[in-house]
């Protein structure tokens, strides 16, 4: 008998979002949940938010962890934070940071999600058939079903000239280390991306009398969302990525052509237009090619031929794949699960069950940026997590009745 019938990895948005779900449509009880999570309840993706300096959600208010879509607006007119709610030029309000987590904390509270955590990493997970064995770094865990949430598995993309220099003052924004406030005393900066999250923490970190430079290679380009809209539906645009074979480069190519990777909404575009005109944030239209460290500022030699001396640089140039975190990794080596273009892994399009090299299904389910081939662009999204839910609670659901050897059951 399994330890779990339900173990999730990863307590991030996805993984808080697919637990309420499960408790809310009473698929599976308390007692036979788990999350595993090293860093704590939504701890990752609310260091995220804090090191980038990001004030606002992008996405509208009814993209939160909860099920109900009005359930963060009436929290907030609830505590009497209806002004959190920020007014858009395109589309609905959006919520602050703050009231974000402060909903998603009493979503938590709950449902005591705190109380299913077990506190630990996953390092690998066996397919044993009809259950699965979850080896993390606080022991052995057996589930009947797993649900992979794991983001992008702190697997970032740093450029070369950034890349193992540990005697030099250069982070990438997400590094785990990475904390803003440290950087208090420092006088110049230089930010290097040109997207939504090197626009937010460049101007997040002005402040009288520091240098802040961009340095960004191409135009801006401005979109108020990740994707058009019709990938929100899950429908039609859907119906023609499904038509192509699973985990390939055609699906890649889709899903890669409808991302608008690099863009930022306009209210970010703005705060960065107004911190350029005032001279707070400086741009240098082009690329990094060496960096050298002197034991005190760096200096960055740059494809222009220009050579600027920085106190510290911080690498906002976004995520690598999903598919090359170590998890991922391991689960690619040691089992026999299909895997496609780059390492994608091969899922059930009607409910994210991960094929075995044998076509048969396993128990393993993948949800978020790693779905991204089977629910879309918009799949890392809490709109994604929407998505993913749905099939996940109608295929427990499907299991409970069918009462098959891989149903749901203590
Ligand atoms: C700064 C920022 C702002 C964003 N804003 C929006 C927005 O406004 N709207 C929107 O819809 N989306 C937004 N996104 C996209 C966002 O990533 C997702 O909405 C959400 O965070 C994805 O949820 P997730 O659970 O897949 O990933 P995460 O929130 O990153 O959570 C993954 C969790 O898995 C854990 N984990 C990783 N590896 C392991 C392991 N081996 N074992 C156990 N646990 C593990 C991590 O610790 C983490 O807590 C934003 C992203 C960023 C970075």
């Amino acid at each position: 008998m399994a330890d779990s019938t339900v173990t999730i990895v990863g307590g991030g948005v996805q993984g808080v979002h697919l637990a309420i779900r499960l408790l809310e449509a009473g698929l599976v009880p308390r007692s036979a949940l788990q999350i595993i999570e090293p860093d704590g309840i939504l701890g990752g993706f609310r260091r995220k938010c804090r090191q980038c300096g990001m004030t606002e959600l992008r996405s509208p208010f009814v993209h939160h962890v909860d099920s109900d879509p009005f359930s963060l607006r009436d929290f907030a007119r609830s505590c009497g934070r209806e002004t959190e709610l920020v007014s858009s030029s395109v589309g609905a309000d959006r919520p602050t940071v703050s009231l974000f987590f402060d909903h998603a904390e009493a979503c938590c509270e709950r449902y005591d999600l705190e109380n299913l955590v077990i506190d630990a990493a996953a390092t690998d997970i066996g397919d044993a058939g009809d259950h699965v064995e979850i080896e993390t770094t606080a022991g052995v865990y057996t589930a009947r079903w797993c649900l992979l949430a794991v983001g992008h598995g702190r697997s970032y993309t740093m450029p070369t000239w950034a890349r193992d220099r540990p005697e030099a003052p250069v982070t990438h924004v997400w590094d785990q280390e990475y904390d803003p406030a440290a950087l208090e005393e420092v006088a110049s900066v230089g930010v290097v991306g040109g997207g939504i999250t090197a626009a937010q923490v460049a101007t997040s970190l002005v402040r009288p009398g520091r240098d802040v430079t961009l340095f960004a290679r191409s135009p801006f380009t401005v979109e108020s969302l990740e994707a058009d809209t019709d990938w929100m539906h899950f429908s039609g645009a859907l119906a023609d990525l499904h038509d192509l074979p699973p985990a390939s480069s055609a699906r890649a190519q889709l899903v890669r052509r409808a991302r608008y990777d690099g863009a930022m909404p306009p209210h970010v575009f703005r705060r960065l237009r107004r911190a350029l005109d005032e001279g707070a944030v400086t741009l240098e239209r082009t690329e990094i090619t060496a960096l050298t460290a002197t034991g005190g500022p760096v200096v960055v030699s740059c494809q222009n031929g220009r050579a600027l001396c920085l106190d510290h640089v911080i690498c906002a140039t976004g995520f690598d794949s999903p598919y090359d975190g170590p998890l991922f990794r391991a689960l690619r080596e040691g089992t026999t699960l299909q895997t496609g273009h780059r390492g994608a892994p091969v899922l059930e399009d009607e409910t994210l069950r991960w094929r075995r090299a044998d076509g048969s299904l396993s128990q393993l389910i993948v949800t978020g940026a790693p779905a991204q081939q089977v629910l879309g662009p918009f799949a890392r999204n809490v709109i994604g997590a929407r998505r993913a839910g749905t099939l996940i609670c109608d295929l427990l659901e499907e299991a409970e009745n069918a009462s098959e050897p891989s149903s749901v059951r203590v």
